[in-house]
């Protein structure tokens, strides 16, 4: 977690990412000051990359009296900067449904996911916590993870592919040296021969069922 302070007049025009500019983070009621945990911004890009159309972020901070105002819960995590809610959209390629949003998530180890009907909210609190809304409250849900193609071993050699930037994103929140490229370069055989070494995986710095389990797992 590492939370950054801004100023939607100074800061809003400026890209995080390739595709997201810091005014789309801040609160709703056009006010200036705003607050947003940097982690997120990787993943909303991966997400974004994954789907590859716009994707429209909602709500994502809130001050305390805009959260009042539109019924927000106590304490949300979107009054800390934490959270952002996105909408599902039938422009999305491969995913069909909030469900499918919430999976792409949970895959890229999101550790708060909020299914709604109308798409999803997810967060970065130090807790797992995987609910959908149902009528009079919140219930506990199991979510699955997107398909990632197993079709090809990933190795050095082969060509670029969305299954290569996931793998990098996973490596790169892992802690491991790597950029999300979608090209199999050095820096990414390095990052797999040291993630299978540290998991006790056979060690070849290629990425196939094993090492993909292992990951996502
Ligand atoms: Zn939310």
């Amino acid at each position: 977690m590492n939370i950054e302070e801004y100023s939607r007049n100074k800061d809003g025009e400026k890209y995080v990412e390739n595709n997201f500019q810091l005014k789309e983070f801040a609160c709703n009621d056009g006010s200036d000051y705003f607050k947003m945990d940097t982690d997120l911004y990787p993943c909303l890009q991966r997400f974004r990359d994954y789907v590859e159309t716009g994707v429209y972020i909602s709500s994502a901070y809130r001050n305390e009296e805009y959260n009042r105002e539109v019924g927000g819960a106590n304490g949300s995590y979107h009054t800390l900067g934490q959270a952002v809610d996105i909408p599902f959209d039938e422009t999305f390629n491969y995913l069909h449904s909030p469900y499918d949003m919430a999976r792409f998530f949970k895959t890229i180890k999101m550790p708060s996911i909020i299914l709604y009907d109308w798409g999803i909210h997810i967060d970065t609190r130090p807790y797992d916590n995987y609910i959908k809304q149902v009528s009079g409250g919140y219930e506990n849900i199991e979510i699955g993870k997107v398909y990632i193609p197993l079709y090809r071993v990933l190795k050095k050699g082969v060509e670029r592919g969305e299954d290569i930037g996931i793998l990098q994103f996973m490596l790169q929140r892992l802690g491991y040296d790597v950029h999300v490229t979608d090209y199999y370069d050095d820096a990414t055989e390095r990052a797999v021969y040291q993630y299978q070494a540290n998991h006790g995986l056979g060690y070849d710095g290629q990425v196939y069922t094993e090492t993909w389990n292992s990951l996502i797992g």
